[in-house]
């Protein structure tokens, strides 16, 4: 099967039924399905070849939607960009991907053989054949190269085939959203090229709309919502936290919304509450990465129990996790040690990167998340933190996340980054960077933390900062946390 096989039959069965909708412009089933078959046929017809990547640079919207299903009808790799990143980052990618082709709105951030401006796409689609676009690739061949966040250094291409895009239906469909229906309504408030892209084929194949916000702000989210009888949305944890913050809870839980799926990130449990309290049992939490797109484990509605809120659930069906010690051995409850996730949506491997793939995937088809978890004693898989990012202080292992959590019950403190520095007394110290609500001393921050923490997890610093540096996808950027407070740190 292909991913242009789905949107055929969904062309057929949905006919003129709305597919997209965004703002006043509205795309049916059978115009979704002729749409991309006239673009996918009119990239062919300049020349692209199948398995070619093409790179698109488009803001959420219906035209970003079609090049992506065209580019897959017609065999060509797509590889997005966040137009939140800047040219420089774009460039990278255009450069590492070897895209013989962008199609972009704005300013163009490199040359490549075939470039094609977003205006330029009504002609096309006027020009491309009608004909059915039906380049058939092996499940295994490439379809999408995702960007890793690039938390850890230069952000790598995690090669996704076409078999891992259908795997990735599967798993929602399986767990997370049973229950699709024509009648049923995905909300984009995020980008597309993202997180909330992976929404998109499972309402499609149930006959369900998509609407696509352009932009997130939290009024227009509610509107929306309001409007089509939003039944499904994705944010991050960042988002929920603005929804939560800037709109009054009698508007929140009007809402019709069945799902509200978040991860990407960890939640403060007490946002986390909040939420519940006003939009009531509609929470699913997804744990996934570029490498295994968002389906490792999920913690459903009705698992958001107040013991469990900060748990990332328990493995999707037809996904395997385990954890395991440094000698590959795999742990009990209670035991900490690295996520390892195997299931056909996993990545084939780093795009051009033997040396990081061999590291990351096993040959029998594990693959280390490079996140440490602990299971409990009811199998839910409990995050810890990035391996990368563990704090060795005096020899003992500090968790950030933990310490930020701490940070996070303080009132005044709205966002938390928690790092270590270079210690010659104990090899690492304990560091915060806050972003307060209202006016609070750090000193009082460091004393609070006192009592909640062992001696050793306490942040022997914590300054103020307006805000914290965040990747285009709203990551906490912990390394340029740690590389701000390290030069400016006198070492003790
Ligand atoms: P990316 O590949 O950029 O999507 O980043 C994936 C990483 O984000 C994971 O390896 C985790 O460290 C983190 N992450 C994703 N989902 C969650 C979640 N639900 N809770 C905590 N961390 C998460």
């Amino acid at each position: 099967m292909q991913i242009g096989d789905l949107i055929r039959r969904a062309g057929r069965q949905f006919g003129a039924a709305p597919a997209l909708i965004d703002g006043a412009r509205v795309v049916s089933f059978a115009e979704f399905d002729a749409l991309t078959d006239r673009l996918g046929n009119a990239l062919l017809a300049r020349g692209l070849e199948p398995g070619e990547r093409v790179a698109v640079l488009m803001p959420n919207g219906i035209d970003g939607v079609v090049v992506y299903y065209a580019l897959a009808k017609a065999g060509l790799v797509r590889v997005p960009l966040n137009v939140r990143e800047t040219a420089h980052e774009h460039a990278y990618k255009i450069a590492d991907s070897q895209a013989c082709a962008l199609v972009y709105a704005g300013t163009p951030p490199a040359e490549v053989e075939l470039m094609i401006a977003a205006e330029e796409l009504p002609g096309l689609l006027d020009t491309g054949s009608g004909e059915v676009c039906d380049v058939r690739r092996h499940r295994d061949d490439p379809l999408r190269l995702a960007y890793t966040g690039g938390t850890t250094g230069k952000p790598k291409a995690v090669e996704l085939s076409t078999g891992n895009e259908l795997a990735e239906v599967a798993n929602f469909l399986a767990d997370l959203l049973p229950n699709l229906r024509p009648e049923s309504v995905m909300l984009h408030a995020a980008p597309i090229t993202h997180g909330s892209g992976a929404f998109f084929l499972p309402h499609l194949v149930k006959g369900a709309p998509n609407v696509i916000l352009s932009k997130f702000s939290t009024a227009g989210f509610v509107e929306s919502a309001r409007t089509y009888g939003a039944t499904t949305t994705f944010m991050v944890p960042t988002m929920i936290a603005m929804l939560l913050e800037e709109r009054d809870g009698a508007e929140l839980s009007a809402l019709s919304l069945e799902r509200l799926c978040y991860g990407g990130a960890p939640i403060a449990a007490n946002v986390l509450q909040r939420g519940i309290d006003l939009l009531g049992p509609v929470f699913a939490q997804l744990y996934g990465q570029a490498e295994a797109p968002l389906a490792i484990t999920c913690l459903q509605p009705w698992e958001h129990t107040p013991q469990r809120l900060t748990a990332a659930g328990k493995p999707y069906t037809f996904v395997e996790v385990e954890i395991r010690d440094e000698a590959g051995k795999a742990l009990g409850a209670g035991e900490v040690g690295e996520v390892l996730t195997r299931g056909p949506h996993t990545m084939q491997r780093y795009w051009r990167r033997p040396d990081a793939t061999a590291q990351t995937l096993e040959s029998d088809g594990w693959l280390h998340t490079g996140d440490i978890g602990r299971w409990d004693d009811e199998g839910y898989l409990h995050l810890l933190d990035r391996r990368n990012d563990v704090i060795i202080s005096g020899g003992f292992n500090v968790y950030p996340r933990e310490v930020e959590d701490a940070l996070l019950t303080h009132p005044a403190v709205l966002e938390a980054a928690v790092v270590g520095l270079p210690d010659q007394k104990w090899g690492e110290r304990v560091a915060a960077a806050v972003v307060t609500r209202s006016t609070v001393a750090a000193q009082e921050i460091v004393d609070f933390c006192a009592d909640r923490l062992a001696g050793f997890k306490r942040p022997r610093t914590v300054e103020i900062w307006t805000d914290l540096p965040k990747s285009a996808v709203g990551k906490s950027l912990r390394r340029e946390v740690r590389d701000r407070m390290a030069a400016a740190a006198t070492p003790e």
